[in-house]
C-alpha cells in the first residue's frame, strides 16, 4: 500500500537530497573533490583526512 503521508513535492525534495548526499564535495584544505559524508553533518576528506561538521545532507562549500 502506498502511503499518502508525503505528497509529491516532498518526494521530489527527498530525491534531490539523496543526490546531493551522494555527491563529492571539495575539501577546503587540500582543494580536492574528496569530501565524503560519513554521518549526518559530518564530512571527511578521503585525501587529507580533514573532518568537518557542515550541512546534514550537503556541504555549504561550492559544488565542484
Ligand atoms: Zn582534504
Amino acid at each position: 500500500m502506498r502511503t499518502a503521508k508525503y505528497g509529491v513535492g516532498v518526494r521530489k525534495r527527498v530525491d534531490a537530497v539523496i543526490k546531493l548526499r551522494a555527491k563529492k564535495y571539495k575539501c577546503p584544505r587540500c582543494k580536492k573533490p574528496a569530501m565524503a559524508r560519513v554521518a549526518s553533518g559530518i564530512w571527511r576528506c578521503k585525501r587529507c583526512g580533514l573532518e568537518i561538521a557542515d550541512g546534514a545532507y550537503s556541504m555549504s562549500t561550492k559544488e565542484i
